[in-house]
């Protein structure tokens, strides 16, 4: 049985064909590059029913991960996370068909794990001791975990003010960590600083400069689909800071479309934003084809401080091909629906999700989202990583006190 179908790397922007069993980063051109896999061959191989029976993890869609040898699979069991009906909170919005797929319950507690644990595997697989990377601190957390699982050294460098569990993270897995004061565009240059001094000791694992992070990361469409009863929703919405799940997902849609998966209308896709930091937004409303760098990014919902994606034209491909859309949440409608959800749904989830979950209110609101869509959120982290956003004033007491009823 073969355990992977990858075939090549193809380049996102220029075509340009490259080998896959060697270590890529970018294509000549500057473009990313994206994994293709002998599809036909694969669909002969594996039926939907088939995947049923396999264990719970998101290595269920092994013959389109990049992995070619099972031995070599890194896994914290990451994948298969909950499709939550939010009821409550999608009767408020108008939304009842809402839905999150809630990857806060995934080893690290961010859905980096995904990509983590498909990007370190199959740099291992290929021969790779070390790598290093710019963050904004969960992609640092999860690439430390499964680098540490996997025997690799790693070396990140992420934004003094990143959520400062992520350092912890960090130090326990035994990276090597810097702390940068600036944003994770002025800690890449940092990096590929030191990356091209490490005189090859060490792989560049920075946002889409290696092509298998996406791979994991589109495991979230396999999943939303499978869950779906192999069916799309209508609408999924993704918190959207360097854009690779949100790549991920349109590939992955694509791929299934092939594999003769799914059939029938793709769901429209939408990039949130924080309005302080939105160039994808910018770049979507002005129907350009990539972004312009956002200056001075700034937002609560720290994964999307992003201020210039590399993958920008794959971002904006993805809203144009599925009648998508990109929305700008602002700081505070973000921690107050964090905090609706919480209240009404009883799940905690991060700051990023919040403002996926605000911008379907908003699109709701508009007319964009109809009452009888099926819509899927992407919760990408747990709000306990996160425990600064909530601000709690209670009364302390001493031992012996009688506490106030109600
Ligand atoms: C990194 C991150 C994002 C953004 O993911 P991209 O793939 O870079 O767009 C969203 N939410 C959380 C919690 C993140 O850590
Ligand atoms: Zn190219």
């Amino acid at each position: 049985m073969t355990f992977s179908h990858l075939s090549h790397l193809d380049c996102a922007r220029c075509g340009r064909r490259h080998d896959a069993d060697t270590v890529n980063n970018l294509c000549e051109c500057g473009s990313p590059l994206l994994a293709r896999y002998d599809l036909a061959a694969a669909g002969k191989a594996v039926r939907p029913a088939d995947i049923a029976g396999r264990p719970p993890t998101l290595w269920r869609y092994h013959e389109v991960l990049p992995v070619r040898e099972e031995g070599r699979v890194v896994s914290l069991g990451e994948g298969m996370t909950p499709l939550l009906p939010l009821a409550a909170l999608g009767q408020e919005m108008g939304v009842p068909g809402l839905l999150m797929k809630d990857d806060g319950l995934i080893p690290t507690g961010s859905f980096k794990a995904r990509g983590a644990a498909v990007g370190v595997s199959r740099a291992a697989e290929l021969g790779v001791t070390g790598f290093a990377m710019p963050s904004n601190g969960n992609a640092a957390a999860a690439w430390a975990m499964y680098g540490a699982r996997a025997g690799l050294r790693s070396v990140v460098a992420m934004p003094e003010d990143a959520p400062t569990i992520t350092r912890a993270e960090c130090a326990a897995a035994g990276a090597d960590l810097f702390l940068v004061r600036g944003h994770i565009g002025d800690a890449g240059r940092m990096i590929a600083d030191l990356i091209g001094r490490s005189g090859g000791a060490l792989m560049d694992a920075s946002t889409l400069k290696e092509p298998y992070r996406i791979e994991g990361k589109k495991t979230m469409a396999y999943e939303i689909v499978e869950q779906l009863g192999w069916r799309c929703p209508d609408v999924i919405v993704y918190p959207t800071g360097g854009g690779v799940g949100l790549i991920g997902i349109h590939k992955a849609l694509a791929e299934m479309r092939q594999l003769g998966w799914i059939t029938g209308p793709q769901p429209r896709l939408v990039a949130v934003q924080a309005t302080g930091c939105a160039p994808v937004v910018q770049a979507f409303r002005a129907g350009a084809r990539e972004a312009e760098p956002w200056p001075q990014p700034r937002t609560v919902a720290f994964g999307l401080t992003v201020p210039k994606p590399l993958g920008d034209f794959l971002i904006l491909d993805a809203l144009y091909d599925t009648n998508g859309t990109a929305v700008a949440v602002d700081d505070a409608d973000t921690l107050a629906e964090q905090l609706r959800c919480a209240q009404l749904e009883g799940a905690f989830i991060c700051p990023e999700g919040a403002a996926a979950l605000a911008a379907v209110r908003v699109l709701r609101k508009e007319g964009w989202v109809g009452e009888q869509d099926q819509v899927v959120v992407l919760n990408t982290g747990a709000g306990v990583k996160y425990p600064e956003t909530v601000t709690v004033t209670v009364p302390t007491f001493d031992p012996g006190d009688s506490l106030p009823t109600r």
